[in-house]
């Protein structure tokens, strides 16, 4: 099943390299008036910026469904941005922004870089000036020895 695998890579890492483009580029772009709804303190559980995430799973829902038949290349990427989808949600929403109580803050050194790492993203309320725009590709130094926290 190596062919499976390969393309489930090839959909996770196609999210995580199109999403810091388009988070970079896009939503800190012509697309924050819905991106900003994640900076900005919003009323309510869910924050227009939420459209992005559907979108996203939309296509992955589609991917599985076009490749369904002959369990090709496509339903393969389908299950690797749903994988990346699901980490994600995890990760950003759950453990960094806490919309479900699940966890504490992460003791683990790469999830505690990841959070770090979001953190400073999130250290701008604006649309310029904001740094680290991946979630998975965390840059070396928030691996770094504990800093002033
Ligand atoms: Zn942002
Ligand atoms: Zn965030």
């Amino acid at each position: 099943m190596i062919y499976a695998l390969l393309y489930i890579m090839v959909g996770f890492l196609a999210m995580e390299v199109s999403g810091w483009f388009i988070h970079k580029y896009l939503m800190h772009g012509i697309l924050w008036k819905i991106h900003k709804t994640h900076h900005q303190h919003s009323k309510g559980y869910f924050e227009l910026n939420d459209v992005f995430s559907l979108i996203f799973g939309g296509i992955a829902i589609t991917l599985i469904f076009l490749g369904l038949e002959n369990f090709d290349y496509r339903f393969w990427m389908g299950m690797g941005i749903s994988i990346y989808g699901m980490s994600y949600f995890f990760l950003h929403d759950v453990l960094i922004h806490r919309r479900l109580k699940f966890f504490g803050k992460p003791k683990n050194r790469f999830l505690s870089a990841i959070f770090k790492a979001h953190q400073a993203h999130h250290a701008s309320r604006f649309r310029d000036g904001s740094v680290s725009f991946g979630l998975f590709f965390v840059p070396f130094k928030y691996f770094k020895k504990k800093r002033d926290e």
